[in-house]
């Protein structure tokens, strides 16, 4: 029985078990922790999966980027559709829905809705802070999770329960340097999806436990819990008494993508055929694939995907790809 091993576990059991196999589960990336999550939750024997992501592999991430190929690196995959091709083969039970995009606060209402817990495996405070809303004003737990360089943390957030993201904000370790500069180890990855992964069994089957921030350096081999239950602010406005979920209504056009030198642009209103024809007008060269369009200008790479999101790399600041995409589109 494929399960047995689980349900022998005397805190998940046979009912732990059937509400586990009929969860649907959102995971926001698929970097480091998106694809060691994905992957855990899928053997765990989850109903459905959704994940998102807006990047492709790159061979910097076959270090700690579990399930990624030399080949897909090779051939620009989207990260969701190679991770969708290697968890079909290690559950073809398992149902999985992908996009391809940034995550917004569109996109959360409009796929993530069905979704009985979202794990976070984003790089980036603003994504956190939508989801934080999105899961606030839409009654679902959240967890989340990050490491750079050799520390981990996770901690989980349930509407009701625990105060929101917000209001823990100030006590989360500092994690303002990004795996660009200061590099990252795999072990610290894995130490903070397996918290992730276990506070996602305890709320999938409704385990009672106390939540904790959990936090560390694996190289020190440090490790730190914190209880926060009593850090919630009655003026937040996500979690507070009168909540507005003021990041649910940002609408960003660009967005500097951390640590990367890269801005994207999200509102090009071009269809594949005009960006080709506009590219072959200018004399300029592109790759051309089932996903996306790539090409230089002005000496800066650029990806153009089918949906209308362009990537401008080797820019420093928004405004300079701002300048530049107004000289390529006007
Ligand atoms: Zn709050």
């Amino acid at each position: 029985m494929r399960y047995d091993r689980q349900i022998k576990f005397k805190g998940i059991n046979e009912s732990g078990q059937q509400r586990i196999s009929n969860s649907t589960v959102g995971i926001i990336g698929s970097g480091a922790l998106g694809t060691h999550l994905a992957e855990s939750v899928a053997r765990m024997g989850i109903k459905k999966l959704i994940i998102v992501d807006r990047d492709y592999v790159e061979l910097s991430n076959l270090q700690r980027q579990s399930l990624f190929k030399e080949s897909d690196a090779a051939l620009s995959v989207p990260k969701v559709v190679a991770l969708k091709r290697e968890l079909q083969l290690i559950r073809s039970d398992l149902e999985i829905e992908t996009y391809i995009s940034h995550c917004d606060a569109q996109l959360l209402e409009e796929a993530f809705m069905q979704c009985d817990i979202l794990l976070d495996a984003t790089d980036n405070f603003e994504t956190r802070q939508v989801m934080n809303d999105f899961c606030y004003k839409y009654n679902k737990p959240w967890v989340y999770g990050a490491c750079v360089e050799s520390t981990y943390v996770a901690c989980p957030f349930i509407p009701d329960i625990t105060p929101c993201f917000n209001c823990v904000m100030g006590i989360l370790p500092v994690m303002n340097r990004t795996c660009d500069t200061v590099g990252i180890i795999e072990p610290a990855v894995s130490l903070a999806t397996s918290y992730q992964v276990m506070y996602a069994m305890k709320i999938l089957t409704s385990t009672e436990f106390e939540p904790k921030l959990v936090f560390g350096d694996v190289w020190q081999m440090d490790h730190t819990t914190l209880k926060f239950s009593r850090m919630g602010d009655i003026n937040c406005k996500t979690c507070g008494d009168s909540p507005t979920y003021p990041y649910l209504n940002l609408r960003e056009d660009q967005t500097m993508l951390c640590g990367r030198d890269t801005v994207q642009f999200t509102t090009l209103n071009f269809d594949q055929n005009q960006i080709i024809q506009f590219l072959e007008e200018r004399n300029i060269e592109y790759i051309h694939t089932p996903y996306f369009l790539r090409f230089k200008f002005s000496n800066k790479p650029m990806i153009w995907f089918n949906g209308g999101r362009l990537l401008i790399h080797e820019v420093k600041t928004v405004n300079e790809a701002k300048t530049i995409y107004h000289q390529l589109f006007g």
